[in-house]
Parts: C-alpha cells; structure tokens; sequence
C-alpha cells in the first residue's frame, strides 16, 4: 500500500469550540494514521504566507484575522490516498454544501470558520507540512 502524506489544521474555531477530540476521532476511525500533531498558534504574517494563493480574494483579511484568532492544532495524516481521504472526511468548503456526517458538516460555524484545513494535492501538503514541521 502506497502511504501518502497530507497536512490537516483543526482551526480556531473548532478549538475554542472544544471539538478536537471529536475530530481526532473522526481521523482515527478512518484508514488514516495521525503521525504528527502538535497545538500551535499563526502570527499574522504566517496566516498571509500560508494562505498567500488567496490573497487577491474578498474575504483574505476575514481569513487571516480568524486563523490568527486563537490557538490550532495541526496534524500530519498518513495512508492511501491520504490527500483525498483526508477531503472527503472533511466535506465541501462551504459547510452548508458540505455531506452530513462529515467534518464541516458537523463542526464548521461558517465560511470562514469552516473548522479545518487540508491540503488539496501532494504538492500542496509536501510544502504545507515543510511549512509546520521539520521534514
Ligand atoms: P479549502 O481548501 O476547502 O479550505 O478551501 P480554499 O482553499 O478555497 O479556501 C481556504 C479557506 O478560505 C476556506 O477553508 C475558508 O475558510 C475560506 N474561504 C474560502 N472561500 C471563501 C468564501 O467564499 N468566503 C469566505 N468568507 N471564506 C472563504
């Protein structure tokens, strides 16, 4: 089995909203492994370089002020297809779009405050991990 690496953030909202277990459990009973996780916090110059592909969009400053809004958990997830697993447990961007049972569909209070992140390719989850981690 080929085990692909992909990078998870539980953001600000579902933190002070004392989801973390709830969504490291959704993790947990699905085929992907938790390698890395640890509690941090975004300045506001990291939230602008991690979000810089969006920086010509309306709602960038909302972003941004949320994401440095409070403490996030980031986490390394591994398996099969870790990318598109780690997507579809979350559901759609937009929470009101998003599948029930799923992460958003369950813990998002917005837009915005859609409760987690996840890298949409390989690429994308190599430099996001490179981003938060060592490796
Ligand atoms: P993701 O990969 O599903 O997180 O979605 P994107 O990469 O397109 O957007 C990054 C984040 O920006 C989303 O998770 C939302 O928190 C926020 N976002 C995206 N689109 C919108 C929007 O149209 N309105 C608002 N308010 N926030 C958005």
């Amino acid at each position: 089995m080929d085990k692909d690496l992909t990078l998870s953030i539980i953001k600000p909202n579902a933190v002070r909203n004392k989801k973390i277990g709830k969504i490291i459990s959704v993790f947990e009973e699905s085929s992907l492994t938790i390698k890395k996780a640890k509690l941090t916090r975004l300045n506001k110059s990291q939230a602008e370089a991690f979000y810089k592909e969006h920086v010509d969009k309306p709602f960038f400053d909302e972003l941004v002020g949320f994401m440095t809004s409070g403490p996030i958990m980031v986490l390394i997830l591994e398996g099969a297809n870790a990318v598109e697993e780690n997507r579809r447990l979350m559901g759609a961007t937009n929470p009101a779009e998003a599948e029930q049972g799923t992460i958003r569909s369950l813990y998002a209070d917005s837009m915005t405050e859609n409760a987690v992140h996840g890298s949409d390719s390989q690429k994308s989850a190599h430099s996001e991990i490179a981003f938060f981690f060592d490796e």
